[in-house]
């Protein structure tokens, strides 16, 4: 249905509005963020390493100009391509003044062969200088803003120390939406004390939303992180392989078929990754995703085609 996937890959999404592969270059744009610099939070969210959230982006100590040049040449050992989405990855990519992130977000979308431009923050860091700035751009360059919301469940956005309330995130994602600006919501599968009821309660909240694109994580302890101290202190259960293949392919199928999948593993670095270490072996996860779609005779969509939802998952 896309391609050879069962689900609405990025990389579908992209040959067909580009005509080719396009790669996404990561860019560290030398911000911070409101949860780490006392603002909301000084430890920032229990997961988030140091290096905050993008663990594979260029170096914040070079400029934007220098990081794409570094990075494209880096991806073209692997890929023939010559199309790219500037991705701000690191920490918040709203969180600086008007001029810092104008001149960074231009610095990056005038370089040669870039086409578009993604850019992941907090629903709670859109001014109204922000969104002005993203409208300029969205009707520039292919745009789109990535959230990081995690889950929909009050008690676990406060064991996370997320630092904001699901209506913050509602009214973020309303005001992109009037701006025809595209937003990717983040959802994290395994977080503590959720039941599998739980995260698909978060699915189908995004499914009703006007989310264009999401990004299933699995939760990560990662060394030198709270969640890794916590976990000592207080075990709790770690999905496996196999559960956690179920619960994407449960989730892909509470989707719109619109709706664009651009990620179902995550990217840990390996000497940090405490656990899961079966989430080291990507691709055994994707084709095991694919496998279980096969095996169900699904895809994205099966289930939002077929019902309202009401009470498909139950414990
Ligand atoms: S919002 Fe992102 S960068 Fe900030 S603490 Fe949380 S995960 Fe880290």
């Amino acid at each position: 249905m896309w391609g050879d996937k069962r689900y609405h890959t990025l990389n579908y999404e992209l040959r067909k509005e580009f005509g080719q592969k396009v790669m996404k270059l990561s860019l560290d744009g030398g911000f911070t963020c409101p949860n780490r610099d006392g603002t909301i939070g000084n430890r920032g969210c229990i997961f988030c390493g140091e290096e905050g959230s993008g663990e594979f982006a260029g170096s914040r100590t070079l400029s934007i100009e220098e990081q794409i040049w570094q990075q494209k040449k880096f991806l073209s050992n692997k890929w023939n391509t010559d199309k790219y989405i500037a991705y701000f990855q690191n920490f918040t990519n709203t969180y600086s003044s008007y001029e810092d992130l104008r001149d960074k977000y231009f610095e990056a979308i005038s370089q040669e062969g870039v086409v578009g431009l993604a850019i992941a923050t907090r629903p709670d860091c859109m001014s109204k200088q922000v969104l002005e700035l993203l409208t300029e751009l969205n009707q520039k360059t292919y745009l789109w803003i990535e959230l990081g919301l995690q889950t929909i469940h009050e008690s676990t956005a406060k064991f996370i120390r997320r630092g904001y309330a699901l209506e913050i995130y509602e009214r973020a994602i309303q005001e992109l939406k009037d701006r025809n600006i595209k937003v990717v919501t983040h959802l994290i599968f395994g977080l503590p004390g959720e039941s599998k009821k739980d995260i698909l309660n978060s699915v189908k909240h995004l499914a009703n939303t006007d989310t264009w694109g999401v990004k299933f994580h699995l939760l990560y302890i990662q060394k030198g992180t709270d969640l890794y101290q916590y976990y000592f202190k207080y075990p709790f259960p770690i999905l496996n392989r196999e559960e956690y293949i179920s619960l994407v392919v449960d989730g892909l199928e509470l989707l719109p078929k619109e709706m664009v999948v651009h990620r179902l593993t995550g990217d840990g670095k390996r000497d940090l990754l405490f656990e899961p270490r079966w989430s080291l072996d990507k691709l055994k996860v994707l084709s095991g995703i694919d496998k279980e779609f096969k095996s169900r005779n699904s895809y994205q969509g099966l289930i939002s085609i077929v019902s309202n939802y009401s009470n498909i998952y139950q414990d």
